[in-house]
């Protein structure tokens, strides 16, 4: 048990540790030193005495051992000693002299044994949180998993409802909605209504509690989760670089692209233009989430990659965070130019990209409220008035 607690002890450390590193501007921003201090503390007093004890028992276990052997033995040796000297048992001095050496030379492997239990308790401890590990259930393949042709007829969320496990309430209740090949579809809804939710259930990230969500007539819990991916592009904002250079976040998941191809890319997303003017043009590292880009370049990278991969599905999640209009100028049109032809599902946030979808669909507390176009909306939905 003290083992077992010892090492969920210094994951806990190093989750506090990275969590204060990571999140460094928050800490000083709100000068939260003293409380993620006092945090780090309390998990390392806690840790420190759980070492403690397990040195502890480590230290008492030896020596018991020893001296509990010792006592026997010599407790042993008189019996006998008086039995044999007295021929109470008709054995010989000799013989219980050999007997004796035999005992004595067994008795520091037997000791050793002991300190092979503390080991074994504590292997089975560190056994136990890997199977804790092992038992999560992988993302498989169906094992009738199909390649999923490239999508050209329609997308259909099927009577899908999800709910995630640590929630009581269901994120998405009973969606039906079918989205023909080519159409921008732009979802809108309050926060927490199950956009996000949405879109993951496309991808796979999440895999639906009830119903199914069907490309060109195919249920995708019944492709192959590559082929699957392979289709669908995702442009987000936020936590979407790697702390590599421009080039590599741009040709992530690529085994080799063409340089041509990723350079065109880049023109396209209007990335080429700043990605020159940096220090070491396309291979400057961009830092730990590309703390060293702007929100947009950060964003235009994201297309950059979306477009090189050439996906069939676009899934734009839009960012909520200032963009100055002159970069949003530019990401509206590198994606106007990039979206023809594909199926686009966007999580709006700006008039302008509503306006300019093929139909918008409402959402509120995980269920499609109304789909339709921008007109007709503002007509008959009162929540799309106020999103408005
Ligand atoms: P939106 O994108 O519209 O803001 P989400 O799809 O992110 O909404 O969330 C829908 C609901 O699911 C919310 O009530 C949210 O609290 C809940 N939710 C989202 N992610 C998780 C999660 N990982 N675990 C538990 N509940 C979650």
């Amino acid at each position: 048990r003290t083992a077992k607690r010892n090492l969920e002890g210094n994951a806990e450390l190093l989750h506090v540790l990275q969590e204060s590193l990571t999140g460094i501007r928050v800490v000083k921003a709100y000068t939260m030193e003293n409380l993620q201090r006092r945090r780090f503390g309390r998990v390392n007093v806690r840790l420190m005495r759980q070492r403690l004890k397990m040195l502890l028992l480590d230290a008492v276990v030896g020596p018991a051992v020893e001296v509990i052997g010792t006592v026997a033995a010599m407790a042993s040796v008189g019996v006998a000693g008086y039995w044999v000297l007295n021929g109470l048992n008709g054995m010989d001095a000799e013989t219980l002299l050999a007997l004796m050496a035999s005992l004595a030379g067994m008795f520091e492997p037997v000791r050793r044994l002991s300190s092979v239990s503390t080991a074994l308790s504590s292997a089975d401890a560190a056994a136990e949180r890997i199977f804790e590990i092992q038992t999560l259930r992988p993302e498989t393949n169906a094992p009738d998993a199909q390649t999923l042709p490239p999508h050209r007829e329609q997308i259909e969320f099927r009577g899908v409802s999800f709910r995630y496990e640590s929630a009581a309430d269901w994120a998405l209740r009973d969606v039906t909605l079918r989205i023909p090949a080519g159409e921008t579809l732009a979802i809108v809804g309050p926060n927490g209504s199950g956009k996000t939710t949405l879109v993951s259930l496309l991808g796979r990230l999440l895999e639906p509690t009830e119903g199914s969500v069907l490309i060109d007539g195919r249920d995708i819990a019944h492709c192959s989760l590559r082929s699957l991916r392979r289709q669908i592009g995702l442009v987000s904002q936020d936590g979407v670089l790697f702390n590599a250079t421009v080039w590599e976040n741009i040709a992530c998941g690529l085994r080799r692209p063409a340089r041509e191809k990723v350079l065109d890319a880049a023109r396209r997303a209007d990335v080429d233009e700043f990605a020159q003017a940096l220090a070491e043009g396309y291979d400057t590292m961009v830092g730990q989430h590309g703390a060293t880009l702007s929100g947009g370049e950060k964003q235009r990278i994201a297309i950059a990659r979306a477009i090189l991969r050439d996906p069939t599905i676009l899934i734009l999640d839009e960012a909520t965070s200032q963009i100055d209009s002159e970069s949003e100028h530019r990401i509206l049109r590198a994606l106007e130019e990039f979206r023809r032809g594909r199926t686009v599902l966007v999580i709006a946030h700006r008039l302008s990209t509503v306006m300019s979808a093929d139909r918008i669909v409402v959402m509120q507390a995980g269920a499609i409220l109304d789909v339709g176009r921008h007109e007709e909306l503002l007509g008959r939905c009162k929540l799309y008035r106020t999103l408005c």
